[in-house]
């Protein structure tokens, strides 16, 4: 199929003189004399590639681009000015403005040709480079949380063979060692399915914070009594609170799924080193360490950790179970309640994770204004402050 391409031109002859050209080696061409029609014609038609003037009357094709740059479905057409403006400062305009060529007239008409040909071919190979990574990306995805979902499984289902077998016999201590290993592995699954939807949930926009006063004492007892990797637990070391009553204003549950992949990572990229949580009061708000004396992470990793499913080790022979969601699902919960994270780390001398909340209603949710009490909750939703 031949590409498509859009020439918006208000000069009549120019417009026809290129379009024929342009038809005659094999293009599909609309050829059209207005910014406005260029636009409009973008609706139910889309091209490979628009060729622009600049200079046109009612709106030029500085504001054609200006338009396609604030539309996602547009803004990556390859686009190309074609112009009489010829000073310096109209070329790093037009290039600075998101178009890929600037072609001053009088142009040759074979080179406009040759440059649409490369623009288009640069084109196909970036598009091509990026779909290879995405299916790269999805085959990883689909292998680990196939890994991540089938190793608890097994652990469950050899539980409940052992005991329709009989295996146990009067031994209640054993029956019971397993159970509870298998609830462990169910509760690990529970969480990852859990992670995923929140995840979906916050990629739509679509998460409702239930905000409540939480005594940052309680809560770091929680954490203490509530630590997923079991085994581990003993290497947590919570410090004392300075001052004891210190308070915030956060959803628990978030809250909790935050400082849990927190000292989980803390205690998997650290055996046998305890982890210390901290907190303090900082800048009106509560700060909480989570600091491990583990492997570290290097710096040119470090900026990436964030990222959705990005792993340090990214091989299907890495030492450590995970899917990489942990840490960007914490920062996108702490962003949501109007904080911030911070890590510093050392390959070799551990890592340093802060989150920092505000100590009240987070600013972003002020303008959330409807308060409503929901069981014995505060609940946050979009509206106007009010008491139920
Ligand atoms: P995962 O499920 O792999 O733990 P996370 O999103 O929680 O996913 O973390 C992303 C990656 O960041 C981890 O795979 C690991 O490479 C690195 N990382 C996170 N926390 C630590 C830590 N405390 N020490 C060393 N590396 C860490």
């Amino acid at each position: 199929m031949s590409a498509r391409i859009l020439l918006i031109d208000d000069e009549p002859n120019l417009l026809l003189a290129l379009g024929a050209y342009l038809r005659q080696v094999g293009y599909e061409v609309v050829a059209l004399s207005s910014g406005e029609e260029g636009l409009e014609k973008l609706c139910d038609w889309h091209p490979d590639l628009i060729i622009c003037d600049i200079m046109m009357p009612g709106m030029d094709g500085l504001d054609v681009r200006l338009e396609l740059e604030g539309d996602p479905l547009r803004r990556d057409i390859p686009f190309i000015f074609l112009t009489a403006k010829n000073q310096l400062d109209d070329r790093l305009i037009g290039l600075r403005s998101g178009a890929d060529d600037y072609i001053v007239k009088p142009f040759e008409p074979a080179e406009l040709e040759a440059r649409i040909e490369s623009l288009l071919r640069r084109v196909k190979r970036d598009r091509a480079a990026v779909a290879q990574e995405v299916e790269t990306l999805k085959e990883n995805l689909l292998a680990n949380v196939t890994h991540e979902l089938r190793t608890p499984l097994a652990v469950m289902r050899a539980t409940l063979e052992l005991m329709l077998e009989g295996a146990f016999g009067h031994d209640v201590q054993m029956e019971h060692r397993f159970l509870a290993q298998a609830l462990e592995n169910a509760q690990s699954l529970q969480r990852l399915i859990d992670d995923l939807l929140l995840m979906t949930a916050l990629d739509n926009d679509d998460c409702e914070l239930f905000l409540e006063p939480i005594f940052v004492s309680e809560f770091l007892r929680e954490v203490q009594s509530g630590v997923w990797r079991v085994e581990a637990a003993d290497r947590l070391v919570i410090h004392p609170l300075e001052p004891s009553d210190l308070t915030l204003c956060a959803d628990r549950r978030c809250l909790q799924n935050i400082l849990g992949h927190l000292v989980d990572n803390g205690l998997k990229f650290s055996a046998g080193a305890p982890v210390e949580v901290q907190a303090e009061a900082r800048g009106g708000g509560v700060a909480i360490t989570v600091a491990d004396r583990g492997e570290g992470i290097s710096a040119e990793h470090l900026p990436r950790i964030f990222e959705r499913f990005y792993q340090v080790d990214m091989s299907s022979t890495r030492a450590y179970e995970g899917l990489g969601c942990g840490l960007h699902l914490a920062r996108a919960l702490v962003e949501a309640h109007g904080g911030y994270v911070d890590v510093e780390s050392q390959v070799g001398g551990g890592s340093r994770f802060t989150i920092w909340l505000p100590q009240g209603l987070p600013e972003g949710l002020c303008r959330v204004t409807d308060l409503l009490r929901k069981q014995d909750r505060l609940v946050v939703v979009e509206g106007e402050e009010g008491a139920e």
